[in-house]
């Protein structure tokens, strides 16, 4: 199969390919990025030089004269779009690119996909297009989508467009909608490296409002898994959610944390709440498991275990990244070739 994935140099496009082409030996995956600041092409370099099952195109989703060029060349079979601009605090500092990237340069994939006659798009989504909910109950699939943020809103506009496209135009569009994932490669703006790097500096641990939101974490893996199950087995035009049954607060994953690394609790910070901060998200992932055989393998526990235990072994991709060394690495390495 000849997959194209876009957004691959971001945290969990990494994971993905990475995992993919190790499970399929008949698998060939083009990696389309545009390298924004959440782009990391190291992070997939061993590949470049030494995998020929892939290929990495820098460009832009919203890029139709580059999307049409790839997608007639190539004959792909499969498109599986996990580019976007990702960050709910960037989204309301500046809603501008989430909503270019997200909802504007999804509907221009979708478009060359279908002009192009891929057979199969699955389209990367979250659980935060339904908003919040109260300290009962669970998302399906068919729970309203109420966006709170711009981040949010802009990731439900995309599922819409991409519904739209199923039932006009019969395009076999496949959405996923997933939990907060975690795991290698995930760049530390996001709460989990974030607070790791901070607390092995002994630097303040922000925590937005009394920290008793709770979210779902899932380890990217099994994000990754859900992601394969779709593409694989899933019913075109369905919706699948996707989650890690790991409700948490981030005060108990800031504190859990926090005694992994051997560091004390007076590090945090309670900082002023996020506006519009969603109260609490929980995913009813039944439809996923029933149809497509999805369960999550890795337990919070394990999963933060295991997720710090790569950052202290990969401290020079973390400095590399808190440096901005990396856009700087990647252009010495072109000049040299
Ligand atoms: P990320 O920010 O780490 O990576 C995004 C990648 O997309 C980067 O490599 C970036 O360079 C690329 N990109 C951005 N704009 C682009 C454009 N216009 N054209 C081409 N490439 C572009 O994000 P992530 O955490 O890996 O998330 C991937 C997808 O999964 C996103 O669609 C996100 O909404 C969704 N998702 C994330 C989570 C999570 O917890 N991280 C949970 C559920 C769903």
């Amino acid at each position: 199969m000849k997959v194209l994935i876009t957004g691959g140099c971001g945290f969990i496009g990494t994971n993905f390919i990475r995992l993919m082409l190790e499970k399929h030996p008949d698998w060939s995956i083009t990696n389309l990025d545009k390298l924004t600041y959440a782009g990391n092409r190291l992070n997939l370099l061993d590949l470049e030089e030494n995998e020929a099952r892939y290929s990495f195109v820098r460009g832009d989703i919203g890029d139709r004269d580059l999307l049409m060029d790839l997608l007639s060349g190539k004959a792909f079979d499969a498109v599986v779009n996990f580019a976007a601009e990702s960050h709910v605090d960037r989204s309301i500092n500046d809603p501008a690119p989430f909503v270019t990237t997200n909802i504007l340069g999804t509907q221009t994939l979708l478009e060359c996909a279908r002009q192009c006659h891929v057979s199969r798009f699955v389209h990367i989504s979250t659980d935060e297009v339904y908003g919040t909910l109260g300290n009962v109950g669970q998302f399906i699939e068919t729970t309203p989508l109420t966006p709170n943020s711009p981040y949010s809103a802009s990731k439900a506009g995309a599922d819409l467009m991409a519904r739209a496209y199923f039932e006009t135009y019969g395009f076999p569009v496949l959405i996923t909608r997933c939990s907060n994932n975690y795991g290698p490669y995930q760049f530390p703006e996001k709460l989990i490296p974030l607070m790791y790097m901070n607390a092995i500096n002994d630097r303040p641990l922000p925590v937005y409002g009394d920290g008793t939101n709770i979210r779902d974490w899932i380890y990217v893996d099994d994000h990754c898994l859900g992601v394969e199950l779709t593409l694989l087995k899933g019913r075109e035009g369905q919706v699948y959610n996707f989650g890690g049954d790991a409700e948490e607060t981030n005060i108990n994953v800031v504190k859990t944390l926090l005694s992994i690394v051997g560091k004390p609790e007076s590090l945090i910070t309670y900082v002023t709440d996020r506006p519009g901060h969603d109260k609490r998200y929980a995913m009813n992932f039944a439809l996923a498991a029933e149809e497509l055989g999805f369960a999550p393998t890795v337990s919070f526990a394990t999963g933060l275990q295991k997720t710090i235990a790569w950052y202290e072994s990969n401290q020079q991709w973390l400095n590399q990244v808190q440096s901005g060394e990396y856009k700087n690495f990647m252009d010495r390495w072109y000049k040299e070739r």
